[in-house]
């Protein structure tokens, strides 16, 4: 059997044993210590942004920023329905109730005008959102200046969910910068890996020293361990920390190789009817972080996204199915939801394809025959 290809597998550097090295060497084996604050430093110096605070998970924060914006018991969040659920469950651990908005066509990505609808409604029925969850799905980014415009009018703030997007930009700057606050993941499967971990940015330096103090217990000042807070334990590892370092040192070149992925599929779907590739927005430039297509049945003549999952998986190859909509989970299914039913349609033709920067030319020809068989190109 020929090797499996993963999806989106870690694609170290080289450059991480070095940092993990010195935190062994320094005794640094803590959720502290001199890696963490650097790769505070150089993702903040990346970003274009003030602070940083390095977290366990991309999930923990939208937890702190959820709490830094006072977002509790019943109060409502806008969040995209087409995401990953951890865009979504920290708003239900705070008790408060996500409050579903459908995709546009262009991007797959939050649609600002059911967005403004589903505020005025919300209004109108005497509840004031207490924040907007945009996301950048599968790197391409949201029409974010569309979405701030509405978000200034109203006055709501704007948590950015750019775990998928770390190197994507609008305008030259760079995903995640654009809120209030930006949330970024270092799952094994991102763009860049710690094996697990997260960040939050901000220039508003209280959300990010807040952030800190939760995710270590919420100590308080004093010479005994004292709290006036519920804390959490989302700091990230000094060790963990340093293989974000190494991580960080090629993340250009990351984005780079996933943009040469996404054109390889490009071009050869270039030459099938029926199938399209999600665009680039004007002005945006995407990390490109998975390749999905949308499969049109009337025009592929009974090709289907499960039919393509299945053919790749007996190469060993791994493909997926496009996320499923929020507002259609079992545990979300009863939360308020504004559709226009893009997200659903992107979901039933959707599929993600491998897409790791470390696939070799001879994986990638693999795929391709495929792709060539089961489309008959
Ligand atoms: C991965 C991901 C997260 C969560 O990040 P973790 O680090 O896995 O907790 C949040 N939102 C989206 C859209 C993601 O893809």
């Amino acid at each position: 059997m020929n090797q499996r290809i993963f999806l989106s597998p870690p694609h170290m550097s080289g450059h991480e044993m070095k940092y993990i090295q010195e935190a062994f060497d320094q005794n640094w084996v803590a959720p502290i210590g001199p890696n963490v604050d650097q790769f505070e430093k150089e993702l903040a110096e990346y970003l274009g942004v003030r602070y940083v605070a390095a977290l366990a998970s991309g999930t923990a924060a939208i937890h702190l920023a959820l709490i830094n914006l006072g977002v509790g018991q019943d109060d409502e969040v806008l969040v995209t329905s087409l995401t990953f659920s951890a865009s979504v469950n920290p708003i239900v651990y705070q008790k408060a109730i996500p409050v579903f908005i459908d995709s546009e066509e262009k991007t797959w990505n939050m649609c600002p005008v059911m967005l403004r609808k589903a505020i005025e409604d919300r209004l109108s029925k005497g509840k004031k959102p207490k924040a907007i969850i945009p996301v950048h799905l599968y790197g391409i980014v949201a029409e974010i200046d569309e979405i701030l415009k509405i978000a200034n009018e109203f006055e709501i703030p704007v948590i950015e969910d750019a775990a998928e997007s770390l190197g994507s930009k609008f305008h030259n700057k760079q995903t995640g910068t654009f809120g209030d606050m930006g949330v970024f993941s270092f799952n094994g499967n991102k763009i860049i890996t710690t094996s697990g971990g997260g960040a939050l940015c901000s220039d508003n330096e209280q959300y990010i020293r807040n952030a800190r103090f939760l995710a270590t217990q919420a100590r308080d000042n004093f010479p005994w361990y004292h709290h006036s807070h519920i804390g959490y334990n989302y700091r990230m590892s000094n060790v963990v920390a340093g293989i974000g370092r190494g991580q960080l040192s090629v993340l250009d070149e990351r984005v780079l190789q996933r943009r040469k992925i996404f054109e390889f599929y490009k071009e050869l779907f270039s030459q099938v009817q029926g199938i399209s590739v999600s665009s680039e927005p004007e002005n945006a430039f995407s990390n490109r972080w998975l390749s999905c297509i949308l499969i049109h049945p009337e025009k592929t003549f009974g090709k289907t996204p499960a039919g393509l999952i299945e053919v790749l998986e007996k190469e060993n190859i791994e493909a997926r199915h496009i996320w499923k909509p929020m507002h259609t989970q079992p545990v979300f299914e009863n939360y308020p939801a504004y559709m226009n039913g893009t997200s659903e349609r992107i979901f039933e033709q959707g599929v993600c394809l491998p897409s790791g920067s470390a696939m070799t030319q001879k994986e990638l020809a693999r795929i391709e025959e495929v792709l060539r068989n089961y489309f008959n190109i």
